[in-house]
This record gives structure tokens, sequence and C-alpha cells, in this order.
């Protein structure tokens, strides 16, 4: 759970997640469905499915041993990396082995001066050899465990505490930074004056210029930096732009609450198996006359009526950014009138047809969605509140009285009131009142 994500946003996930599934054999009999509800809103939903499908692994064929090595952890177990293996292995079994996570790179990047791009493989190969080689064989677990917490509180990205540094005294990253400091003073007093360039700062570093682990030539030492000189990334790719068509389709249910089609994503890929409003790609450039036309067609077969383009009502635009995608919602809604009996279905292969639910509002918040779908919800409730004008109240009356005359009803010729209410309309009080 902690991977990418910070401890005051896990807690919370963590234990609803141990009260549910406290051992590995109630989590192997977990469904991927009950997984997904539990980690909807925590991102990076491999991490839960994996997790499962580990325990399953544990419990089934191996006789629910969990192996107790890092290496094989890592061979046998699904979702289970380097670190992960190695945390585990040195925590919980006393392995001696490393452990290099973001905060353990940063720390030995500054204490040993390696300038090179940090994902680098020779970085990382030689980070890794780092690691193994520094930790201690009497308390690996707590050596791992405090090597990631001075990454965390102490040696921070961009104001690291160094006087305060158990460390210091080995840090070359900080030698560095003094050298260059006195360096400076003498050639303000015109005295001669050590170099850093006369005294390399890698001993391993025997080719000046041509090293895999020194700050390259391109990008030398910024003094403005200081010790964040280390360590260096290549650039970041920036997420590629994407847009999605969603409708929230809703209808009345047998009791007249309002339900809203929730439908599920494949089982595999960005946000698999998580259920959504009903979505579709959209091709760049596309005009909104021919979004409504393609939304609509995508919709049509659940909405169990012939439905005009006009009914579709724009809400608005929801952005939401993934790791590698930058993923813009073109929000609509559509309110059915006929009498829809319907309330699930399974995939259907034949229809290309995936699996369907009508759910309330109350329904939705606690199944599998992702937090994206949550900004949509929450930018179709924003449009229903401002069209009423009633502010905070419109969630409570809602759900309170959702046949109030003018809000749901269908008229009887089969068409639908206008959501927007006019001024008269509002004022207006409604019939039998
Ligand atoms: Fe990090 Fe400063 Fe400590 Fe070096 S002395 S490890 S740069 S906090």
């Amino acid at each position: 759970m902690l991977q990418q994500t910070q401890v005051a946003t896990v807690i919370d996930y963590y234990n609803r997640w141990m009260q549910k599934w406290p051992t590995l054999q109630a989590l192997a009999k977990a469904s991927l469905e009950e997984v997904n509800e539990l980690w909807a809103g925590l991102g990076y939903y491999s991490r839960g499915k994996r997790l499962q499908e580990a325990a399953q692994k544990v419990v089934s064929e191996l006789a629910g041993q969990m192996p107790a090595t890092a290496e094989e952890l890592q061979r046998l177990l699904p979702g289970v990396g380097k670190y992960t293996a190695g945390a585990i292995a040195s925590i919980s079994y006393g392995q001696v082995t490393g452990v290099v996570d973001g905060n353990v790179i940063r720390v030995l990047c500054r204490v040993r001066c390696i300038g090179a791009d940090s994902s680098s493989p020779a970085v990382t190969d030689r980070l890794w050899d780092l690691a193994n080689s520094l930790v201690d064989p009497a308390r690996p677990g707590d050596f791992n465990q405090a090597m990631m917490e001075l990454g965390a509180t102490v040696c921070t990205p961009r104001a690291p505490l160094c006087m305060e540094c158990p460390v210091k005294q080995h840090c070359r990253a900080r030698c560095r930074v003094e050298k260059e400091l006195e360096f400076a003073s003498k050639r303000l007093l015109g005295k001669a004056a050590f170099s850093c360039s006369q005294a390399p700062d890698i001993e391993e570093c025997a080719a000046t210029g041509s090293c895999s682990l020194c700050l390259p030539a391109s990008e030398p030492w910024d003094s403005s930096l200081g010790v964040a000189n280390f360590p260096r990334r290549a650039a970041k790719k920036q997420p590629r732009a994407e847009r999605t068509a969603t409708c929230v389709l809703e209808r009345r249910g047998p009791r007249g609450e309002p339900e809203y089609l929730i439908v599920q994503r494949p089982s595999s890929g960005l946000l698999a198996g998580l259920w959504e409003f009903p979505s579709l790609a959209l091709e760049l450039g596309l005009k909104e006359k021919q979004q409504r036309e393609v939304l609509l067609a995508h919709v049509q077969a659940w909405a169990g009526e012939a439905v005009a383009r006009g009914r579709l009502r724009h809400v608005g635009e929801v952005s939401h950014v993934f790791s590698h995608i930058h993923q813009t919602y073109v929000v609509y809604s559509l309110l059915l009138g006929g009498d829809h009996k319907t309330a699930s279905g399974r995939r259907d292969k034949m229809l290309e047809r995936p699996a369907f639910r009508w759910v309330t509002q109350a329904e939705f918040q606690k199944a599998a969605v992702s937090t994206a779908m949550k900004k949509v919800w929450k930018a179709f409730e924003r449009q229903i509140c401002e069209g009423r004008g009633s502010g905070q109240g419109c969630k409570r009356k809602r759900a309170a009285n959702p046949s109030r005359a003018g809000q749901w009803k269908v008229e009887a010729d089969g068409s639908l009131p206008p959501r927007q209410f006019s001024l008269d309309a509002f004022l207006k009080a409604p019939a039998g009142e």
C-alpha cells in the first residue's frame, strides 16, 4: 500500500484491510470485487489484485507457508519485486539483505556523490551492491528501516538537515559542499585554494569524463543546489493526453429512488475490474455534436428506449492524472423515462457488452470505483444542485424525497422535464403543497 503512496493516506486503508482479512487464508478467500471495493480511491489498483493473488498462491500452492528469502519471494509471488522482497525478507525473516527505495537512493547517492542518472542500470546495480554491503548483519530489518527513515525525515529532497544527520561525517556530498565553500572564500581572499576538481570524490572513479556514476559533464556541479546535486534523474516523460466521453445514465428504481448505471472495466489494463459510468475513448479533435452521437450510440443498448441526441445533457469536463495518462472526461447525463426492471447483467462476449448494474447513490459510493469516477459523480451532483439552486441541501432533499413533483417525473407523453429549472418553475409551489 505504501508504494507510491503517503503513510497518512494509507493508514485508514491498512486498518480496514487488516480488520477484514487478518490472515493470508482470509485474504485468499476474498473476491477481487471485495478487494477492489476496499482499495477504491488508493490508486495503482494492480497492487491490491496482486496481494490477493499472492495470498491465493501461498495458500493453494505453498501449503500456507510464506517464502522466507528475498530470492524466493521475488520468484514465487506475483507483484513482489526486488525492493518488496528485500523489505519482507529482512524485516520479517531477518535475512541479511539490503533494500533500495526512493529514500535510500537519495541517501546513498549523496553519501557517495553518485551523480549519474539514478535510474540507469549502472547506478541501480551500484546502489544495490552498496545497500547489500552496508546492511547490518545483526539487525538487517532495523537497519533497512533506519535507512528509509533517514531519507524520509533527515536527508529530504529539497531541504536536508545535514547538521542533524547521524552519518554526516561519512557523507561525501556534504564534504564537497564544504570544500566548495572553502575554495570560494579563499579565492575571495586571493589565497591559493584547494579545488575539488583536483581530488575526485568517488573513489571508484578511475576515468574522468567517462564514469557511469559521476555527475555528467553536460550537467556539472551546481553550487546553488548544494548536496541536492545528488541524485540526478533523467527528465520524466510527460503523461499523454486522452479524452473520454462519460455518461451518467439515470433512471427511477422500483421504489422511485434514482438509480445509476455502472459498467465493469476489462479484467486487465488500467483500472482493471473497476466499475465506471458508461465511457468511451474519444478521438482527438471530435466536435461536440459528434461526441454526443458516438456516446449516444454507446449507451443506447442500456437505455432500452430510443433516445434523441438532444436529451444528453452536457455536465462539464473533469481532469484526472494517472501515472502516464492525463485523462479528460467529457461528462454528460441522461435521465431515462421508461420502465426498466433489469438490475444487473453479466459480461456478454457475443454482444461485446461488459457486466453492468444499476446502483443507488449510496451503493455507488461503496462500489469499486476509481477516484476519477468519484470526481465525475461530483461534477454531476454539482450540476443537479446548481440547477435546483438549493446548494448544500440538494443531496439530502433528493435522497429523502426523490419523487418530488417536477424533479424526477416523466411526462405522460414520455418526454422529460428540463433538469435546469426556470425561475418561474422554481418559485411555483409543487402540486399538493
Ligand atoms: Fe544527506 Fe546531509 Fe546526511 Fe549527507 S549529511 S546523508 S546530504 S542529510
